[in-house]
């Protein structure tokens, strides 16, 4: 930390490097100084504390993706990891570094805005907890001060179901869309669900009218339909070399009905229910 007061706003962190170093090839980014913190053991931790699932900043990819309490509670994890980039960029690339990054086809965003995960940043004044949902203040950008540290995320474990999807132009690349789901269901009721999206312009990586329009309704496929669609209004996607924008508004549809029906299938599933 006094690393960081002392070179400030001239010093980038660098975690896995794996978004900052080609950054710096480009001369994107020309820090003065450069902050390893990869000796910070205690970041790399995944454990379960007080009923929270807590993922250290220094966590990689492959860690989270291998990780069986994630996976238990969260598979939305798994399914994320899975499809983020390759084995290489997962060895060394962590979980704070993507967030920090805020890339705006970051998949982790989208998966932890699902289940509403806390962002703990760390500085000079103490620890401040931030719900992901605020935790971006634009594309590239989030609340972490140049002399404050990401140190770890938290989940409330409760008993829910999640599941994510992705639509990408071959495997390893980037989301051309991507939605995730975490849900709870009580007889035939949706009492809780989130939705995450990533790729889409969707501010802050989630739906929120999709999510007020579900609540306290049946978790039925014409009302996912519905909301697909609402989600779908919700998104600003841009027209790139990944696809036209119509094109990923229409992915953003299909993509939100299938995570929730992939979470229905597991709440089911992990339930022992027969499907209402
Ligand atoms: C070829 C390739 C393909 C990729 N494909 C995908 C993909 O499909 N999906 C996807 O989501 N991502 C993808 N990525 C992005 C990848 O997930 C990120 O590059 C990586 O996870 C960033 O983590 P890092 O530890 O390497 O971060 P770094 O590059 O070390 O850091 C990134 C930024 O975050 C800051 N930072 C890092 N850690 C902290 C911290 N604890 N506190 C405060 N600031 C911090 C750094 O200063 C820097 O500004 C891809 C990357 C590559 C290179």
């Amino acid at each position: 930390m006094s690393l960081l007061t002392k070179y400030g706003p001239d010093s980038r962190i660098v975690a896995g490097g794996h978004s900052l170093i080609p950054m710096m090839k480009l001369r994107l980014a020309q820090p003065q100084a450069l902050i390893d913190i990869n000796d910070l053991t205690d970041l790399a931790r995944i454990s379960v504390e007080d009923g929270t699932l807590c993922v250290g900043a220094m966590v990689r990819h492959a860690d989270l993706l291998a990780s069986a309490v994630a996976g238990e509670h969260f598979p939305i994890f798994h399914d994320a990891e899975k499809v983020v980039a390759d084995p290489v960029v997962r060895n060394r690339g962590t979980v704070g570094g993507s967030l920090c990054q805020a890339d705006p086809s970051e998949d982790l965003s989208a998966a932890f805005a699902a289940v509403r995960g806390e962002a703990v940043i760390e500085g000079p004044g103490g620890r401040r907890v931030v719900p992901i949902r605020e935790f971006f203040t634009g594309p590239y950008q989030t609340v972490v001060g140049e002399n404050e540290l990401l140190v770890q995320l938290r989940v409330p474990i409760s008993s829910s179901a999640s599941a994510y999807q992705k639509v990408e132009r071959r495997a390893g690349d980037w989301a051309v869309a991507a939605a995730g789901a975490e849900l709870r269901i009580e007889g035939t009721q949706l009492v809780s669900v989130g939705i995450g999206l990533t790729a889409l312009g969707a501010p802050n990586f989630h739906a929120p009218e999709a999510e007020e329009y579900l609540l306290a309704g049946p978790a039925v496929d014409e009302r996912f339909a519905e909301a697909g669609r609402i989600a779908a209004r919700h998104c600003n996607p841009v027209a790139d070399q990944r696809g036209p924008a119509d094109y990923k508004r229409h992915l953003a549809e299909v993509l939100t009905v299938r995570a929730l029906r992939r979470a229905r299938t597991r709440w089911h599933g992990n339930n022992h229910q027969e499907e209402g």
